[in-house]
C-alpha cells in the first residue's frame, strides 16, 4: 500500500497522516519482515494493525550462485506454488555498478514460446503488486545480512510471465518501487520486458511511466514469429510495431527490441536484412540474445561469428545493436530457463 493509502486507514484510527509515511519506509525502504520491527510506531497501533493486515514475507526455498556471481532465488508463495527471481551484477554504462534484479509477475506463462522453459510450464496464476514487490524486499533483506548497504538499483521484468497480461499488479509495483519514500528506484531503471501486446503497450504509454520498454520480436515476419510464439498469432507485427511507435511518440524514448538469435532458423544474414527493414525509422535500439539452452526446448545458439554478422547487419543500417551478456546459465538462472515444479 501506498502512504496515502495507509494514511486513509489510520484516520479510523485517529491517527495522523504521517504515520502511514513511517509505515510506508518501515517496510519499503528498510524491508522490515513484520510489525514488530515497526519501532517507531507505537506498540498497540503496531499490534492492531499486524491482526489486520498480517504481512506475509515470500520465503527464500532456495538460493544458487553462478560461476559468474548471478544468483537464482527460489521464492516460495502464500499458496505452496513456487517463482524464481535473479540477481545479477549489470555491467551495462548506464548500470554500472548496480545489482540488477530480475523478476517474475506470473506463476508460469501462457504465451508457450517454443524456446523458453516458463512458456513450457504453462500459465498458473498472476502475482499480486505485492508478490512482485516482495521479489525485490525480501531478497535485500536477505542480502543485508551480509551486506548491510545492499540495495538494488535496477528491477527488469524479465522472469517468470507475461508482464502485461497481469497489468495492474505491474504498474502499481512500479509505482510503489519508484516511490520516493521506499526502494526510490530511479524510474529509468525499472524494464518491462513484453512479448509485444500492442493494446496494452497503448495503455502503458497513456500511464505516462517513464520506464524501458523492451519488446519481445525475435522474427522479422509473422510467418516466423508465429511459428515460435504461437500466442503472436493473434497480434501482427504490423500492429505491434504501430503501438511501439505510439509508444516512441509519446514518451519520445527508444524502444528495445530483443530478438534470441536461434541457430538455423532466426539467424541468418536474410533475417537480419528482413529485420533491418522492418525497423527501419523507428527509434529503437536492438538486444541479440543467443538462445540459452535447455532441456524444455531443441533450440541452439548460433556460433559468435554468426551471431556478430547479424549485429553489424543492423548496425550497418543504423540501427543500434547489442548482444546480451549470458548470465547464469549454469544455474538455470539465463533468460528462458526460469521453471518451477512442486517439490523440486
Ligand atoms: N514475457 C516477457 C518477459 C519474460 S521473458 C517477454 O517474453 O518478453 C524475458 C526475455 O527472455 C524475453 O525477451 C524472452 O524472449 C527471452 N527468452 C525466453 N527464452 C529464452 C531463451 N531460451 N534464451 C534466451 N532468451 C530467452
Ligand atoms: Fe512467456 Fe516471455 Fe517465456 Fe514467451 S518468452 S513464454 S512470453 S515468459
Amino acid at each position: 500500500m501506498f502512504p496515502e493509502e495507509w494514511a486513509e486507514v489510520l484516520a479510523e484510527y485517529g491517527q495522523k497522516p504521517y504515520r502511514g509515511t513511517q509505515i510506508f519506509r518501515g517496510f519499503h525502504q528498510r524491508c522490515a519482515e513484520d510489525w514488530s520491527r515497526l519501532t517507531d510506531l507505537p506498540l498497540d497501533l503496531r499490534k492492531r494493525l499486524g491482526e489486520i493486515f498480517p504481512v506475509q514475507p515470500l520465503r527464500i526455498d532456495s538460493r544458487r550462485e553462478s560461476r559468474d556471481g548471478t544468483v537464482k532465488f527460489t521464492l516460495e508463495l502464500w499458496d505452496e506454488l513456487g517463482i524464481e527471481a535473479v540477481l545479477m551484477d549489470h555491467q551495462g554504462d548506464y548500470t554500472r555498478n548496480r545489482k540488477t534484479l530480475c523478476v517474475s509477475s506470473q506463476v508460469g506463462c501462457g504465451m508457450g514460446c517454443a524456446f523458453c522453459a516458463t512458456g513450457r510450464m504453462g500459465w498458473t496464476r498472476d502475482l499480486s503488486a505485492g508478490e512482485i514487490l516482495g521479489q525485490v524486499l525480501d531478497i535485500t533483506r536477505f542480502q543485508r545480512v551480509h551486506d548491510p548497504d545492499f540495495k538494488i538499483g535496477n528491477v527488469v521484468f524479465m522472469g517468470m510471465g507475461e508482464p502485461l497480461l497481469n497489468y495492474e499488479a505491474v504498474v502499481r509495483s512500479i509505482r510503489l518501487l519508484n516511490h520516493r519514500d521506499g526502494q526510490n528506484i530511479g524510474i529509468r531503471r525499472l524494464t518491462v520486458s513484453t512479448c509485444g501486446l500492442p493494446e496494452q503497450i497503448r495503455r502503458l504509454a497513456r500511464e505516462g511511466l517513464d520506464i524501458v520498454l523492451a519488446v519481445s520480436l525475435h522474427a522479422p515476419n509473422d510467418a516466423l514469429r508465429g511459428q515460435i510464439m504461437p500466442a503472436a498469432r493473434r497480434w501482427p507485427l504490423k500492429a505491434l510495431l504501430d503501438a511501439c511507435r505510439d509508444y516512441i511518440r509519446a514518451l519520445r524514448r527508444r524502444v528495445t527490441f530483443e530478438y534470441v538469435l536461434i541457430r538455423g532458423l532466426n539467424d541468418g544474414a536474410g533475417h537480419g536484412l528482413e529485420l533491418a527493414a522492418l525497423l527501419d525509422g523507428i527509434f529503437c535500439n536492438v538486444n541479440l540474445i543467443p538462445v540459452n539452452e535447455s532441456a524444455a526446448h531443441p533450440y541452439a545458439a548460433p556460433d559468435a561469428a554468426r551471431v556478430e554478422d547479424f549485429r553489424r547487419i543492423l548496425a550497418e543500417r543504423g540501427i543500434p545493436a547489442a548482444v546480451r551478456e549470458r548470465k547464469g546459465a549454469d544455474i538455470g538462472g539465463a533468460c528462458g530457463q526460469l521453471i518451477w515444479a512442486r517439490g523440486e
